[in-house]
């Protein structure tokens, strides 16, 4: 019997077996089988070929197919492809990546624990924030203050803290000492009445939260630079430092989420480095290894790595992957793209030029209520009325709607909360950054009029 090769065969088997992520038959019609990635683009199971817009998760930010990090992959494993990390064990690629990402990231920050993904890094800080707190004589700070529509992953702690309330309820009760403040987003977060700075009165909803919660009992507060999942939420520029500011007067870690924003998406390096801030301890996975192999991490600062070293216990937390051999060679060979390639430079110049380009083709649509976005981090929020603001709903159907539409011209990538989410791989030709313009606005005209 010869293997099943087409689509709609695979997706029968896959049916049968698979569980998915956000598992759902709703998505099935629309499932792809994909074989082969080839630089901006993904081919499916009967040779379609689409444009992958979201670089599958605002993760692929090399591209597809890089030959460079295969063989650097294949080479790890064929001399020592795993190998454990814990205390008496280390490898040649995880020394090498922790040093090579302390000259790059915030100049405070340089002791690094790896991962293999985004919510293992989340958990880790929290464990991290609360142990040193113990070690600084304040046990009590636990607490986490997150934000609405911040991601921050899904492992149980992870959850509490991601502030799209969809994840929560099949897994309710969440764990208490978790609580969320408004997302600062400048189209929805309401212009102070005095005129006073917008960007300013968002920071300062943390303030109040502490100061609710007891500054005593807070440990720390995490954000992404910018909101992805949520629908790519870009802060007004004095947030971030007015957010430094409260973290720094009520003692509490700042804890930069730069799963998604990290290594150039936004144009920089990473993301707060936009603010000329520094956090206390940040986390990163996805694009350290553009993917290819699951890798994530977090970064400390020397006050906290000092503060833990110098209390002589051991910490006791801990991953069989963390410091995955294959996985650290990996995110060495991603780093000389990035940085060979000047990465972060080629996001900035081509987001600024395809955010005016999006403006152009879709400012003037009735139903585009806003275009926003800080280097290859694009969204194209989708309203019922421009004047309320107000989003069509749940029953309209408008991602799945859009979804197919873009589907049907090629173009793979997600609606979320009524936002048109675009990210390609930060390596994407320009040609095809004017096809993603083109068809997204066809897409919003087939399914909303002109
Ligand atoms: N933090 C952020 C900002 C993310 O975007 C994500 C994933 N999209 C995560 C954490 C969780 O990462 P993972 O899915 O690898 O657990």
């Amino acid at each position: 019997m010869n293997a099943p090769v087409s689509n709609a065969d695979l997706i029968e088997i896959d049916q049968k077996h698979l569980i998915h992520p956000l598992h759902s038959s709703a998505g099935v019609p629309n499932s792809r089988v994909w074989v082969r990635g080839q630089g901006s683009h993904l081919i499916d199971a009967d040779g379609n070929r689409f444009i992958d817009g979201l670089s599958c998760l605002w993760n692929v930010s090399a591209g597809h197919g890089r030959q460079e990090l295969v063989d650097a992959a294949a080479k790890q494993m064929s001399e020592l492809a795993f190998c454990s990390n814990y205390t008496g064990g280390t490898n040649r690629p995880a020394i090498e990546l922790a040093e090579r990402l302390a000259k790059i990231s915030y100049p405070d920050i340089n002791n690094f624990y790896f991962t293999s993904g985004g919510g293992e890094s989340t958990d880790s800080n929290f464990k991290l924030a609360r142990s040193y707190w113990k070690v600084k004589g304040k046990p009590e700070k636990t607490k986490v203050i997150s934000r609405i529509w911040g991601y921050h992953g899904v492992t149980f702690a992870a959850m509490c803290a991601t502030g799209i309330s969809g994840y929560w309820p099949a897994f309710e009760p969440r764990m208490p000492g978790f609580s969320h403040i408004p997302s600062p987003d400048p189209y929805h977060y309401p212009m102070p009445e005095d005129g006073s700075s917008q960007g300013i009165a968002a920071a300062n909803e943390l303030e109040k939260a502490i100061l609710a919660e007891g500054p005593e009992t807070v440990a720390m507060f995490i954000a992404e630079p910018v909101q992805g999942a949520g629908g790519v939420i870009v802060p007004q520029a004095d947030y971030f430092k007015r957010i430094r500011e409260i973290c720094d007067k009520y003692e509490v870690l700042l804890v930069s989420d730069e799963v998604i924003t990290g290594f150039g998406r936004t144009g920089k390096m990473f993301g707060l480095q936009h603010y000329g801030i520094q956090p206390d301890l940040m986390q990163f996975a996805k694009s350290i290894t553009s993917g290819y192999v699951p890798l994530g991490g977090i970064g400390v600062s020397d006050e906290i790595a000092n503060t833990m070293k110098e209390s002589g216990g051991v910490w006791m937390h801990a991953y069989t992957y963390s410091g995955h051999p294959t996985c650290c060679a990996v995110g060495l060979a991603t780093l000389d793209i990035i940085q060979n390639e000047d990465l972060p430079g080629q996001a900035a110049t081509k987001g600024t030029k395809m955010l005016g380009d999006l403006h152009s083709a879709l400012d003037d649509h009735s139903h585009v209520g806003n275009i926003r976005g800080q280097g290859m981090m694009m969204g194209v929020e989708i309203v019922k009325d421009r004047a309320d603001k107000s989003w069509f709903g749940a029953d309209f159907g408008l991602g799945a709607k859009l979804g197919k539409a873009m589907m049907d011209r090629n173009l793979y990538t997600r609606v979320r909360n009524e936002v048109i989410c675009i990210a390609p791989p930060l390596t994407t030709d320009e040609s095809v950054l004017d096809e993603i313009v083109e068809i997204v606005r066809d897409s919003v005209v087939e399914v909303l009029g002109s």
